[in-house]
């Protein structure tokens, strides 16, 4: 399995929104450099395994 995994943090947008002041603001995904996808490598999938607890709590859960 070669290629590139959509970031799972912006879900491919290559932002992500975050509330201030009760405002909808745009921020840099930090986790892919907004580039919305991440090289599918070791590399990625040992940093997901601790991004999947942060974003989590970010989602809502869609299967199940
Ligand atoms: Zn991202």
């Amino acid at each position: 399995m070669k290629g590139k995994i959509i970031c799972p943090a912006c879900k491919g947008n290559g932002f992500r929104y975050i509330i201030e002041d009760d405002k909808r603001v745009a921020i840099d995904c930090k986790a892919c450099d907004n580039q919305g996808e991440l090289p599918n490598d070791e590399k990625t999938k040992f940093s997901l395994r601790y991004l999947s607890n942060y974003i989590s709590g970010l989602w809502p859960k869609e299967n199940g």
